[in-house]
């Protein structure tokens, strides 16, 4: 089955709970629009070389639609198609205001040089804006595996110049270096959104062992918070070379250093290191977060699995016949549509930031810490106390705008870990299938008030 197949299913199943008329059904389902874009480019030594892309719109029951770009040599429409469909749930779990979408470059990003890469980045933006395909009321790409950004500062700026949209252009891309009208905390929210979590759903997180595969943008970012700020034990993580073992805990900040430094994990001289990336799923474990590529649990290792809980960090892990097997395992999984919505939360931070002009914080900081300052002074004087200096700088501070984003994280994905629980037990069914319902809901909410279907 294709991820868009295995996508379908997962809808169908939960939507098979719910009374909604079938068209109803049919056109939340269905991906409402679909570019497919090839051009010319030409490489550092001359050549031309043609190169593929895509941008799938999923749903516009919401403005702008929103989702990231891919480079990946072995990605095609219909995964795109899925992970556009992914994007529209994943909003309307979190209370997200967009329709999803998703786009990919057909490329290996890792044979290509940094200028070859510019020129497909800026290129690919250029045949979106043509086709009305970008846009900040329109469809606001970000990053996904294989971008960063560099590459969202380079889409920005070719939105720039040539879409006449001097007010509004930064809100056209989100993921952007922060002095490019980026957002403090977007490059790590995906990561931290899963970390805020997983910290509220198992409150003796610091006492799990966990592993990890993938170990790029949302793989360390999980893995860093884990291990700096409750010292958990990661005792494996995979990248696409293999997957590193140590049942005494990986040092994570030493190993993303050996990571910069070598372009992998392998080598790396503290654990075993096994050249296969999927050993890390089979790992003994009590957490296993896939946070690399999907369909790594299928029927073919699922058995296997020993960890209890299944946290799926990455975009679509496991199969549909996998998944309800795990839950015959008696495992518990956490999906993927709400656990890795972190990105596009922070996401919507930045569009917001990007259309007000003005970074979160910056208004009230100095008032708030006025006073919080005017209320410890009065809280000192009626009991006669004092609070002492380090204390005291920490109950003043005024947010600063990464606090801001911080809090609002945290905020949105413990909300809607309550939303998806609540549904879970009305409807007696897991986790996935509990997610799945509150999103038709809440699209179909919007469908019906417009009065297009019975
Ligand atoms: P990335 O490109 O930064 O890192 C990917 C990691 O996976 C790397 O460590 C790579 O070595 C590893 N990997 C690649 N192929 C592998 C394979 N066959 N087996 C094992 N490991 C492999 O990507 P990312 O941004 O961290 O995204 C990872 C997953 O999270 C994807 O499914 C993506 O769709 C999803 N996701 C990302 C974001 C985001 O903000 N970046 C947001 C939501 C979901």
């Amino acid at each position: 089955m294709s991820l868009l197949n295995q996508v379908e299913s997962f809808f169908d199943e939960a939507a098979s709970y719910l009374s909604y008329p079938k068209e109803l059904l049919e056109q939340i389902k269905v991906c409402n629009s679909v570019l497919s874009v090839s051009f010319p480019i030409k490489r550092d030594n001359g050549k031309i070389e043609v190169i593929s892309g895509w941008r799938a719109e999923h749903s516009f029951h919401r403005l702008p639609t929103k989702g990231g770009i891919r480079l990946s040599e072995n990605v095609d429409i219909s995964e795109v198609m899925a992970l556009a469909a992914l994007m529209s749930y994943k909003c309307a779990i979190m209370d997200i205001p967009f329709g999803g979408a998703k786009g990919a470059i057909k490329i290996n990003p890792k044979l290509y040089s940094t200028s070859e890469l510019e020129r497909i980045i800026r290129r690919y933006t250029f045949e979106l804006y043509r086709k009305n395909f970008i846009g900040p009321g329109v469809d606001v790409p970000g990053p996904d595996m294989g971008t960063n950004e560099q590459h969202m500062a380079w889409i920005a700026d070719t939105y720039m110049a040539i879409s006449n949209d001097p007010m509004y252009y930064f809100a056209s891309v989100t993921g952007k270096p922060v002095n490019q009208g980026g957002i403090r905390g977007r490059k790590q929210a995906t990561g931290l959104g899963v970390f805020y979590a997983l910290s509220y759903i198992f409150k003796d997180l610091e006492k799990k062992t966990i592993a990890i595969q993938g170990f790029g943008n949302v793989g360390y970012h999980l893995a860093y918070y884990l291990f700096n700020e409750l010292n958990a034990k990661i005792v494996a993580i995979a990248d696409v070379r293999g997957t590193l073992f140590n049942q005494n805990g990986i040092n994570v900040n030493k190993l993303y250093e050996y990571q910069q430094e070598h372009g992998s994990i392998e080598g790396f001289n503290d654990g075993i290191f096994y050249k296969d990336s999927n050993k890390v799923l089979e790992v003994d474990c009590d957490i296993l977060v896939p946070a690399a590529i999907e369909n790594v649990i299928n029927e073919s290792n699922v058995n296997k699995i020993k960890a209890k809980v299944v946290a799926e960090a990455a975009n679509g892990p496991t199969t549909f016949n996998a998944h309800f097997k795990l839950l015959e395992l008696g495992k518990i999984v956490i999906p993927d549509i709400y656990l890795n919505a972190g990105g596009v939360t922070v996401s919507y931070f930045e569009w917001l930031k990007n259309l007000s002009h003005v970074r979160f914080g910056r208004l009230d900081k100095r008032l708030r810490e006025q006073n919080n300052l005017l209320l410890i002074k009065q809280i000192e004087e009626l009991t006669n106390k004092k609070v002492n200096e380090r204390d005291l700088e920490i109950l003043k501070r005024g947010p600063k705008e990464e606090d801001v984003v911080k809090s609002g994280l945290y905020d949105t994905m413990v909300s809607a870990y309550e939303e998806i629980l609540e549904y879970s037990n009305k409807y007696k069914t897991d986790l996935k299938t509990a997610a799945f319902i509150v999103a038709i809901n809440k699209i179909a909410i919007t469908y019906e008030q417009l009065g297009i279907f019975p």
